[in-house]
C-alpha cells in the first residue's frame, strides 16, 4: 500500500515567531503523510504588528529611491534572527541577508524583494524540520507575459519532488523565463500550495491558517457564524466571488483540475477538523443535510434598466447593448430581463466617470424608450448544493428578508440551482444578511 501524500501550507500567522514554528513542527511530525511543506513569510505576531512581506516592500521602495535602508533592513533581519535564536538553532542566514541587502541596493526588483520573505522563512523551516529545501525559483515558472506557466511547472516540479521524500518549498514566487523572480498576487502562497499538491498528486492539500475553517457568513456582519464542514469547489467559487475570503481565489484551480480536496485547518487549534473543500460532495463521508452552505454579499452595484416596446422581437438587442460595455472593457454581473425590459447589474466602480458616455452610446445603439441607472444596490448570494433538492428555499429567503422589513429589488437564480442572488438597498444589506443567516443556520447541526 502506498502512503498518503499531504501537502501542507502554513500561512504567515502560523509562522510569525518561534512559538508558532513549534506548533507547525508538531503538526507536521504528527502525521508522516505531511511530506511537502509550503511556508508563507512571517506574519503579524500581535495586532498592529507588521507582516515581513510589507516590511520588505517598504524597504525595497526606499532602496529604489536611493534612501538609506540600514535600520529597516536590520529590523527584517531581526525578525528572522529572533526565530532562529528562540528555537535554539545552530543556524545562520547572515550570508543570505548580505546577498539580499546587496540585491536591494542594486534594485533587483520589487517582486524579488517580497519573495525573500518566504525564501528565508523556508530556509529556517527546512533546517528546523530536517527537510530538504527546494527553491521555488527552480521549480515554479511564469510565462513571458507574467502569467503562470502551469505545464512547465508541473513537469519540472513533479520530477523534482518525486525524487524527494519530503521538502520545504517556499510559497508566493517563481521564476520568469529570464530567471528574474516574479510573485503571485498578495496571499499567493495558497497558490503555491495548490500547485505543489497537483505536482505530487497529493491525496489532500491542507491549508493551515488562524481560523478553524470557512464560515457560513462574514463574522463582521453575522455574530459568531457556524463553520462550514464540507463545501464544493463550485460553492466556494460562488462565495469567494461575492466577497468571502480565507483562501486566495486562484488557489482553487490547480487542485480542482486534479480533483484534490483542500482542508482548511487552524494551527492554533489543530484538533478541530476545519472545512473540507471537495470536488463534489457525493462521497458518503461528505454528505450533509444543509440546504444552504454559505451566504456572502457585497455592496457597490448599480442597475441599468432599459425599456423598449417589442424588445423581445428585436434580434440582437442584447448583444448590441453588451457590445457597448465590452467596448469599455466592463464586465456585467447579472442580466435579469423581462419581455420589454433588460436590466444589467454592474459594479458601480466600473462606470465611475463614464456613466453618461455609456448611457449615450447605449441610446444611440439600440434606441430604447427609456433608460435609467439606479445606484445603491447590494447583492447577496445564498449558495448551497442542497438547494437543488429542497423545495421552498426561495420562499424561505424571501420571507426572512421581508420579515426583516427589507425590500428585495432584484432576484436571480443560477441555472445550476446552487445559488440564489438577491439585490437589496445598501442600507439594508446587513439586516438582510443576518435574516437569511438566521433562517438557514438553524438547519445545520454542526457548530
Ligand atoms: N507573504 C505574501 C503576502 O503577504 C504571500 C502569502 O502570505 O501568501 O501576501
Amino acid at each position: 500500500m502506498t502512503m498518503d501524500i499531504k501537502v501542507v501550507k502554513f500561512g504567515g500567522s502560523s509562522l510569525a515567531d518561534a512559538a508558532q514554528f513549534k506548533k507547525v513542527a508538531a503538526i507536521i511530525k504528527d502525521d508522516p503523510a505531511r511530506r511537502y511543506v509550503v511556508p508563507s513569510a512571517p506574519g503579524k505576531r500581535f495586532a498592529g504588528d507588521d507582516k515581513v512581506t510589507d516590511l520588505l516592500y517598504r524597504c525595497y521602495d526606499h532602496a529604489s529611491k536611493g534612501e538609506d535602508i540600514d535600520a529597516e533592513f536590520a529590523h527584517i533581519v531581526e525578525r528572522y534572527n529572533s526565530i532562529i535564536t528562540d528555537l535554539e538553532m545552530d543556524f545562520s542566514l547572515e550570508k543570505e541577508f548580505a546577498q539580499i541587502k546587496n540585491a536591494f541596493l542594486c534594485h533587483a526588483g520589487r517582486d524579488y524583494a517580497a519573495s525573500r520573505g518566504e525564501y528565508l522563512n523556508g530556509k529556517i523551516l527546512a533546517e528546523y524540520l530536517g527537510f530538504p529545501f527546494l527553491d521555488a525559483a527552480n521549480a515554479i515558472f511564469f510565462n513571458e507575459d507574467g502569467t503562470f506557466n502551469a505545464k512547465l511547472t508541473n513537469t519540472i516540479l513533479s520530477a523534482k519532488l518525486r525524487s524527494l521524500d519530503c521538502a520545504v518549498i517556499p510559497g508566493f514566487y517563481g521564476a520568469m523565463p529570464n530567471d528574474t523572480i516574479r510573485t503571485f498576487s498578495r496571499g499567493g502562497s495558497d497558490i503555491t500550495g495548490s500547485i505543489v499538491a497537483r505536482a505530487v498528486d497529493a491525496d489532500l492539500y491542507e491549508n493551515w491558517t488562524d481560523v478553524s475553517g470557512f464560515l457560513m457568513a462574514d463574522p463582521r456582519i453575522v455574530q459568531n457564524p457556524q463553520t462550514i464542514r464540507v463545501i464544493t469547489y463550485h460553492e466556494l467559487r460562488e462565495l469567494s466571488y461575492m466577497g468571502a475570503t480565507v483562501l486566495h481565489e486562484d488557489a482553487i484551480f490547480p487542485v480542482r483540475y486534479a480533483g484534490i480536496p483542500i482542508n482548511i485547518r487552524n494551527t492554533n487549534d489543530p484538533s478541530v477538523p476545519g472545512t473540507m473543500i471537495v470536488p463534489d460532495a457525493k462521497h458518503p463521508s461528505y454528505e450533509t443535510k444543509e440546504i444552504v452552505t454559505g451566504i456572502a454579499g457585497k455592496k457597490g452595484f448599480c442597475t441599468v434598466t432599459l425599456e423598449k416596446d417589442r424588445m423581445n422581437d428585436e434580434v440582437g438587442f442584447g448583444r448590441r447593448v453588451l457590445q457597448v460595455l465590452e467596448n469599455h472593457n466592463i464586465c456585467f454581473e447579472h442580466l435579469p430581463s423581462g419581455i420589454d425590459t433588460m436590466c444589467i447589474i454592474l459594479n458601480t466602480h466600473d462606470v465611475d466617470g463614464i456613466r453618461d458616455m455609456i448611457i449615450n452610446e447605449i441610446c444611440q445603439t439600440v434606441e430604447p424608450d427609456s433608460i435609467a441607472i439606479d445606484d445603491d444596490l447590494a447583492l447577496i448570494a445564498v449558495v448551497g448544493r442542497g438547494m437543488v433538492k429542497a423545495k421552498g428555499t426561495a420562499s424561505r429567503i424571501f420571507k426572512s428578508v421581508s420579515d426583516a422589513d427589507v425590500n428585495i429589488r432584484m432576484i436571480d437564480q443560477g441555472s445550476s440551482e446552487q445559488n440564489i442572488i438577491i439585490g437589496v438597498s445598501e442600507s439594508c444589506f446587513e439586516t438582510a444578511m443576518c435574516a437569511i443567516y438566521d433562517e438557514f443556520a438553524k438547519d445545520n447541526k454542526i457548530r
